[in-house]
């Protein structure tokens, strides 16, 4: 859907402004809408501090169950200096997530879907794929 793109290439261009603080992770960008609605939006954060979609979730305030995330990389599967988003994501069950590319981080790769499928959670991904590969390709982690 036209929609939608329109959706993650705002999730892409918000995604720039985490440069220069979110190094060393990638700079990830997430919308939230609400009943065809941005309400919340986030990008990855300093170090230690949220994530694009954790960031952008903290600041809903209509239940996440009904709402649609736009993220521009695959959610994380894995506990690093903060908590898995995939997982959080699992248990918090939007009603779709949209994600524009994998991330070939090698703890990742696969994992965060799977954790999403594994939990119920329906997402789509590739929406976008070309324009947020473009940017976000040279700050990812691939060995
Ligand atoms: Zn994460």
């Amino acid at each position: 859907m036209k929609e939608n793109l329109a959706f993650m290439l705002l999730a892409l261009e918000y995604s720039s402004l985490a440069l220069p603080l979110c190094r060393p992770n990638p700079p990830v960008g997430c919308v939230i809408v609400h009943k065809g609605k941005v309400v919340a939006k986030g990008f990855t954060q300093s170090p230690g501090h949220h994530h694009a979609e954790i960031e952008a979730i903290s600041k809903l305030t209509v239940p996440i169950s009904e709402c649609e995330l736009f993220v521009t990389l695959e959610p994380c599967s894995f506990q690093g200096r903060t908590p898995s988003c995939a997982r959080i994501l699992a248990k918090m069950k939007p009603k779709h997530v949209y994600i524009a590319m994998k991330d070939p981080h090698p703890r990742n790769r696969g994992a965060g879907l799977s954790i999403l499928k594994s939990a119920g959670v329906n997402y789509t991904l590739g929406i976008g794929e070309k324009d947020v590969n473009d940017f976000l390709s040279s700050y990812l982690q691939t060995s």
